[in-house]
């Protein structure tokens, strides 16, 4: 299959959206010109990212209740003052016992709950009862599961062979003294936020979380829940991308809908600049007449990059202003995500300390034959899976860049580098795994 294959799909497609425009009749009022190509040089992904790595450091640091932890990646290591367990414990319900004692029925001295210290001593011929967790009572060196003992009468008959140390757990078991818990860089689940409190902790020292402000662009934008006049449509990025703020772990705040003025756009960037570390606009990035961004951007800081070789996504822009990052990603909703994923998911994660923030790469082999961009790296939409043992991958049917129902139950980004523009079912391609694979 050939590259001709390919573009006349493009073609035909592109042809089939075209409306007839009646020709005007009247004069036209001149218009300013606008340029009919962009000035900004198209960059490789790589370049980008690397880009927007260089002007992403992690922010600062702070101390959070450990109910308020999860998620949240560590800014130190973490070193255990005291040991766990803090004394020697028993690991069973049972009986403190001498080890060496070989007398098979012993005398019940009476009993250590755990959480309780008594004055009982263990001594040759005698035993004391003990449960899990109890620290072992001065003489003991062993216990012996209650399992392997009857009781009579205040007697105790050892039904097993008793070695020193048996169900006893030392001090220090789990984790010595000065032994390093938890390193930096570790991102805080379940077993980490058990661990710091088993140490003492009540707060954990993590990396401070980028707020973001964001902004949707654009005149024929309405508010969901509102009423449609002719020409207008929805706002979707705004809910999207502070969705995807969050599931990055960093705090969303939304400015609502600025029109495409540049009062309107330089009044979110007065704003919001003072209100976060982070700003990410859609819309108006494009080479339409009221594409605004790019040229307050110019203004107000430094651009980074205004174009990038990918589908969808090409027009994203990247400037700091004050050291800030700021994110204009393209209005179609698609290339807004898709170029969230690729370029502010990464910026997010790095500012709160993550390193490890790249998604799994896997080759799935493709369940049906695919076109995509010669000319530009694609990233398709699909549910990957496993079948007979091996990953496949089945996109997620029409990849329009305003059809977000291809991102709805994707769980993956194929990657599919220019060439021929065709890969035929059975081919293996690169796919970015945004999420666990299901069934
Ligand atoms: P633009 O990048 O401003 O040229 O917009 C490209 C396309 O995306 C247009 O069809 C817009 O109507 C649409 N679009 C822009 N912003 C949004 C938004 N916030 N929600 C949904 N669609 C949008
Ligand atoms: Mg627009």
């Amino acid at each position: 299959m050939g590259r001709g294959h390919g573009w006349n799909r493009v073609f035909a497609r592109d042809l089939s959206r075209l409306e007839y425009t009646p020709f005007p009749t009247a004069p036209l009022t001149p218009i300013p010109a606008v340029p009919v190509s962009s000035p900004y040089p198209l960059v490789s992904i790589d370049h980008a990212l690397a880009a927007i790595l260089a002007h992403s450091p992690a922010l600062g640091s702070e101390r959070v209740p450990l109910t308020d932890a999860l998620g949240r990646i560590l800014v130190e290591n973490v070193i255990a003052p005291a040991p766990v367990p803090p004394f020697p414990a028993s690991a069973k319900d049972g009986f403190a016992v001498i080890a060496g004692d070989g007398t098979r029925v012993r005398k019940l001295l009476g009993e250590q709950m755990a959480g309780r210290i008594g004055d009982l001593q263990v001594e040759p011929g005698a035993v004391i009862r003990i449960t899990t967790g109890a620290a072992i009572p001065p003489g003991a060196d062993a216990v012996v599961m209650v399992e392997y003992t009857s009781e009579r009468d205040g007697w105790i008959e050892i039904e097993t062979t008793v070695s020193p140390g048996a169900d006893i757990r030392p001090a220090g078991q789990d984790i010595a003294a000065g032994e390093t818990a938890l390193n930096q860089g570790a991102v805080l689940g379940p077993a980490e936020i058990g661990l710091l409190a088993a140490v003492g902790l009540a707060e954990a020292p993590v990396y401070r979380r980028p707020h973001v402000g964001i902004l949707s662009t654009g005149d024929e934008l309405v508010e969901p829940g509102a009423g449609l006049e002719p020409g207008q449509i929805y706002d979707s990025n705004r809910f999207s991308l502070a969705a995807a703020v969050t599931q990055a772990g960093a705090i969303a705040r939304t400015y609502g809908i600025a029109i495409d003025t540049p009062a309107a756009l330089a009044d979110f960037f007065e704003a919001a600049l003072a209100e976060n570390d982070v700003l990410l606009t859609s819309g108006g990035v494009s080479m339409g007449k009221l594409d605004l961004l790019k040229p307050l951007l110019e203004t107000r800081g430094t651009v980074h990059f205004g174009r990038v070789i990918m589908k969808p996504g090409k027009p994203v822009t990247f400037a700091t202003i004050a050291g800030k990052p700021i994110f204009s990603l393209p209005g179609f909703p698609v290339s807004a995500l898709v170029s969230f994923e690729l370029f502010v998911r990464p910026a997010l994660r790095q500012m709160q300390g993550d390193m490890a923030w790249r998604r799994p790469r896997l080759q799935a082999t493709l369940a049906h034959d695919l076109h995509h961009d010669p000319h530009r790296t694609e990233f398709q939409r699909a549910h990957v899976y496993v079948e007979d043992g091996r990953f496949l991958a089945r996109t997620t049917g029409p990849q329009g860049s305003g059809r977000l129902l291809s991102l709805v139950g994707a769980n993956a980004l194929l990657e599919l580098a220019p060439g021929e523009g065709f890969l035929p079912a059975g081919a293996t391609t690169t796919a970015l795994l945004l999420q666990p694979i299901g069934a």
